[in-house]
């Protein structure tokens, strides 16, 4: 009996088999879906850490100077 999951987009029961191509998704849309959410994830937190770098130079004043 195959394992059974729940799609991660939609929460849908899928089994583990070749009824599902797209598993750990319930269909290609659903693998597109999360694969779109994962990249502007990627693509967000660049900024984010570009500002957190600039706002906090940790002990930079107080490294000694030559
Ligand atoms: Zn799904």
């Amino acid at each position: 009996m195959a394992p059974r999951l729940l799609c991660p987009t939609c929460r849908r029961e899928i089994q583990w088999s070749e009824q599902f191509p797209f598993r750990p998704f319930c269909s290609e849309r659903c693998r597109l879906i999360d694969l779109g959410a994962w990249l502007s994830e990627r693509h967000a937190i660049p900024g984010e850490v570009a500002d957190a770098a600039e706002q906090a130079p940790p002990a930079a004043d107080e490294a000694p100077r030559r």
